[in-house]
């Protein structure tokens, strides 16, 4: 163990090249580029990095696998001359091997305990693999589908959000990183507001107020700092015209010295060497000066800094200190992980073919995509499927591996349990008929005329749709959110059979469902369900599992609304319903304003019935808070989950306040027939915003709260703060 003291003087005994080489990060295919002698070769050479690998860096992007890692700390070790371990980093996002449900999907379960155990077990299977780090959660908030990284967040809400981002990253790095060696240290990202790029394209320009920013989108960055995350990643937007990876205001005045953020920064990959094309940098050497000073600690994949840190304090534009208090960061985490001592940490290959996949891991993977799938339409009640009934199963996603989603690394898809083989094996291969109706984009006649045979045969089809993993996640925008238009006349073709129609969804983002929505009697959003989707999806068709997720993100009518999200302003229009003349309403001429499904929404296979809002008094003070109680009570004939949601509306503002925003929920469990009552305490605390000033306070006058089983379908009341 080393303490602070000694990790300062190890900086003093550091060259400024070994420096430097802390403040870089490569993927291990680069190390792979240098021959015995230390020669750079391949990849390395392309970038120009011209030192001996063992002094190239000092952490490691992307490998994976005890043995693998093992091998490169030892090799790397024994010629360090400070005796540095690396540190070993990598995306997991969703789970490791055992890969759970997309992040969007988890956050549609509203289940922070059970996301805090999902992180958990990929910090233990990744550190047994040997990481030290990953960069995860992912918490940039999302408004617009077309972005195709909405299936890494948990959606649209600042609250829940945070409530997510905490969860995550209590659930990856433990309490105690140095004692519990099978956690990771987790890295928040992207600071800040990628979420917000516009136009949804990937990459893009994003602009706000600053008020905007740290209203909505800067609250779980902060929720992931308090929770005391060890590392944060820059994004690759500019925010206010300055890319994130050069913004001192982002990054050193409201990060390091606003929130006191003492941990690692990391840009994104090979986002300080992007400047140049943001055109906020002339070429490398000013790239490297305006990240650094800005904040960024380790760059990855460029080699910016590398090449030239030594010669800007030589020439004495930096400091050397900058770079050194960026090296203590890094040291101290490497302490923090204990590298020091035990460079190889919990990498052990033993273990890792023990827990990794293991049982108990798929069984926590499956419960979460249980409570992931969204019930959005059950016309007749076709849903649960009746175990009698014979049922054709069609789709490119009747049997498909590929569900789960973006992040999820090589080689484990082909462990994903099917949709068609899990319904098989509970409803019987005489009952489950299957065929493939379509690709995911392409559709043959042959393809519809078995479609057809097959579903002549059945009493219900299940249609399992959706989107590859390719058409959401990284470099995944799109402009047309709708089904792929194969599968739209797949659909057509079954409707014309007139038979009962369920339709099961597994994709990335919230879709237009035009073309699905007319034509199913039932939808579910599955999501990209994780290694264990086939078996959750199928228990919930078959009712083995109620479902109870809720939409954490709205679900426009068509992709013209986008961004429509529920917690917006109203406008003036109209002032008076009556006296306003209908063209001068702000509204489309040719759609509803509000989307399809709203924030909070999602069916269950039982019915719910509220009581009246009852609220402890009319006033409430920062003494006194407010308490307001529901009855719910189960009227159907399963047991099931309610969430209970609590909005809340401030009428009248210094700034103008959002129409509702989610304050608080409970979950209650009902039996049938039971009564519970959902309780929340609503102080003033909750009712503070950032005013034109930034100041964070609240405003006396009316408020409305909302309560009900989304952000739509609410009962009213009032009460005045004073
Ligand atoms: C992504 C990050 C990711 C990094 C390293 C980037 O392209 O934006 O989210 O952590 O790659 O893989």
């Amino acid at each position: 163990m080393m303490n602070n003291e000694q990790l300062i003087d190890l900086v003093g005994q550091m060259t400024l090249t070994e420096k430097t080489a802390q403040l870089l990060q490569l993927t291990s295919n680069f190390y792979e580029g240098t021959d015995t002698q230390g020669q750079i070769t391949g990849p390395m050479e392309e970038m120009g990095i011209t030192q001996p690998s063992v002094e190239a860096s000092g952490s490691i992007l992307g490998l994976s696998g005890a043995q693998a890692i093992i091998d490169v700390q030892q090799a790397y070790m024994e010629k360090s001359r400070l005796g540095i371990p690396l540190l070993f980093m990598a995306d997991v996002v969703h789970g490791f091997k055992t890969i759970f449900p997309i992040p969007l999907a988890i956050g549609c379960s509203w289940d922070t305990q059970l996301a805090e155990k999902s992180a958990e077990i990929a910090a233990r299977e990744s550190a047994v693999s040997g990481l030290h780090v990953t960069f995860a959660p992912m918490v940039d908030l999302v408004r617009d589908p077309r972005w195709g990284r909405v299936m890494e967040t948990t959606g649209e809400d600042p609250y829940l959000n945070s409530l997510f981002a905490a969860a995550f990253v209590r659930g990856y790095q433990g309490d105690n990183l140095q004692e519990e060696t099978d956690r990771l240290a987790a890295c928040v990202k992207h600071f800040a507001a990628y979420g917000a790029a516009e136009g949804g394209r990937d990459y893009n320009t994003v602009d706000m107020s600053e008020r905007n920013l740290r209203e909505y989108y800067l609250p779980a960055y902060k929720a992931a700092l308090d929770a005391g995350v060890e590392m944060v990643m820059a994004s690759f937007n500019t925010v206010d015209g300055i890319p994130a990876s050069g913004n001192e205001k982002l990054m050193r005045d409201i990060l390091r010295e606003e929130w006191g953020f003492e941990g690692v920064l990391i840009s994104d990959w090979a986002s300080i060497r992007e400047m140049i094309a943001h055109g906020a940098a002339e070429d490398d050497r000013e790239a490297a000066y305006r990240a650094i000073r800005a904040g960024v600690d380790i760059e990855m994949m460029t080699p910016c800094y590398v090449h030239h840190l030594p010669a800007l304090i030589a020439s004495g534009e930096l400091s050397e200190k900058l770079i050194d208090e960026a090296v203590l960061r890094i040291l101290q985490l490497k302490e923090k992980l204990g590298l020091f001592d035990n460079p190889f940490r919990a990498a052990n290959p033993e273990r890792e073919r023990e827990i990794v996949f293991s049982k108990e891991h798929r069984q926590v993977s499956y419960e979460l995509a249980t409570k992931s799938a969204v019930l959005l339409k059950n016309a007749n009640d076709i849903l649960p499927l009746n175990p009698q009934a014979h049922i054709a199963l069609i789709g490119p996603f009747a049997e498909s591996e590929d569900i789960l989603g973006w992040w999820s690394c090589e080689g484990v898809k082909a462990d994903a349990v099917k949709l068609g083989t899990a319904l098989q094996e509970r409803l019987g291969t005489d009952h489950v008929h299957l065929a493939q109706g379509s690709g995911v984009h392409t559709i043959t006649s042959e393809q519809i005329a078995e479609a057809l045979e097959v579903a002549s045969k059945a009493d219900l089809i299940v249609l399992a749709l959706g989107e590859d993993s390719e058409m959401s996640g990284e470099g995944g925008s799109r402009t047309d959110i709708r089904l792929p238009a194969a599968q739209l006349e797949l659909i057509k073709h079954l409707r014309s059979t007139g038979k009962p129609l369920a339709t099961v969804i597994f994709n990335g983002r919230p879709l237009d469902l035009h073309g699905v929505w007319e034509e199913s009697d039932a939808v579910l959003e599955a999501w990209f369900p994780g290694s264990e989707g086939g078996a959750a999806i199928a228990d919930v068709l078959t009712g083995v599992v109620n479902p109870s997720a809720r939409l954490t993100m709205s679900f426009p009518q068509s992709v013209g609304q986008v961004p429509v999200y529920y917690n917006h302003f109203n406008t003036g229009r109209p002032l008076n319903p009556q006296k306003t003349e209908e063209r001068y309403v702000s509204k489309y001429i040719d759609s509803p304003n509000d989307p399809l499904l709203p924030f909070g929404y999602g069916l269950s296979y039982t019915t719910f019935e509220y009581g009246s809002l009852d609220i402890s008094g009319q006033e409430l003070s920062s003494e006194l808070p407010l308490t307001i109680k529901v009855k719910v009570t189960n009227t159907g004939e399963r047991t099931g989950v309610e969430t209970v949601q609590l909005y809340v509306r401030d009428v009248t503002g210094e700034v103008v306040r959002p129409m509702r925003e989610l304050k608080d929920y409970v979950k209650l469990e009902l039996a049938p027939g039971e009564t519970g009552t959902a309780t929340f305490t609503l102080c003033e605390a909750q009712l503070r915003y950032h005013h034109s000033d930034l100041s964070y306070r609240s405003d006396k006058g009316t408020f409305h709260v909302y309560v009900g089983p989304n952000s739509r379908d609410t009962q009213e009341s009032n009460f005045k703060l004073v």
